[in-house]
């Protein structure tokens, strides 16, 4: 199978931004969707303009910290649509802080989030592919798994873990899966600095709102990566926008 039509795609972290603009984009070209998050009537909403347009959808409200949601977000594609094809696993959490603020819960939230919830997602979907001898896991990183600029350290550290934990998973994952790893820049997108300090989140959205590109540019890499024939494997993509030094 090549093509997004007729694919099974879940995705983390459908509720708004990339991951919102990834469901419609695939919806568009004929996938069926698995959404997951934690807000359960902005995933309603998400899936009820899916809906609407013709396209295939379903909602899951899931926490990507908790093991058995995952395994409820896989378990659901394979129920409702036979199969899994692919996991997007983008959810994530920008609070951003200087060290010295000391806002420790923001700094689990990121761990927990992009870390654990990513491990949670391979756990959920790996055996699922292994038993089809297909699937494909795409993980959003960022580019501050690149290049780390101050006060974002713990963001571009889980950020980078996510970049390693992709690039394994890549080396282990045989001839029948593919791996890839999606790292956006700046883009408009409600969570930049959400829940940060607030100097921090005032700084970045500020930077969001002088050069982000929009979500639609981040779901257009991811749909690249989906849509290429089996037996190919985009491993990295790095979407900015140009005015990202
Ligand atoms: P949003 O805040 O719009 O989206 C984040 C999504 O993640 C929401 O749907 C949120 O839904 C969900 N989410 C957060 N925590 C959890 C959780 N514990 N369990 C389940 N879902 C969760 O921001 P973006 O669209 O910008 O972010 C999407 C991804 O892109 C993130 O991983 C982010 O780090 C990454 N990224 C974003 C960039 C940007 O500039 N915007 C740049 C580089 C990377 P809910 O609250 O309903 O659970």
């Amino acid at each position: 199978m090549s093509g997004v039509q007729g694919k099974v795609v879940a995705i983390t972290g459908a509720s708004s931004g990339i991951g919102e603009a990834t469901a419609a984009h695939l919806a568009e070209r004929g996938a069926h969707l698995v959404l997951g998050a934690r807000r359960e009537e902005r995933l309603k909403a998400v899936v009820e303009r899916i809906t609407a347009k013709g396209g295939s959808a379903v909602g899951v409200v899931v926490d990507v910290t908790r093991r058995a949601d995952l395994k409820r977000l896989t378990d659901t594609a394979v129920e409702r649509f036979g199969r899994l094809d692919v996991l997007v696993s983008n959810a994530g959490t920008m609070a951003i802080s200087p060290f010295d603020e000391l806002r420790q819960d923001d700094w689990d939230a990121m761990v927990t989030t992009h870390v654990t919830g990513l491990l949670n997602g391979i756990g959920a979907a790996l055996p699922v592919f292994r038993q089809q001898r297909s699937g494909q896991f795409v993980n959003v990183a960022s580019t501050a798994a690149y290049v780390v600029k101050s006060p974002q350290a713990v963001y571009a550290a889980t950020k980078t873990a996510v970049k390693v934990l992709t690039e394994g998973l890549r080396q282990e994952s045989g001839p029948d899966l593919r791996v890839t790893l999606v790292s956006p820049g700046c883009t408009d997108t409600e969570g930049v600095g959400k829940g940060g300090s607030p100097a921090a989140a005032a700084a970045i959205a500020r930077q969001r709102d002088e050069i982000a590109m929009p979500p639609s540019a981040v779901a257009a890499a991811i749909g690249y990566a989906i849509e290429q024939p089996e037996g190919i494997d985009v491993s990295e993509i790095v979407v900015r926008p140009t005015a990202q030094a």
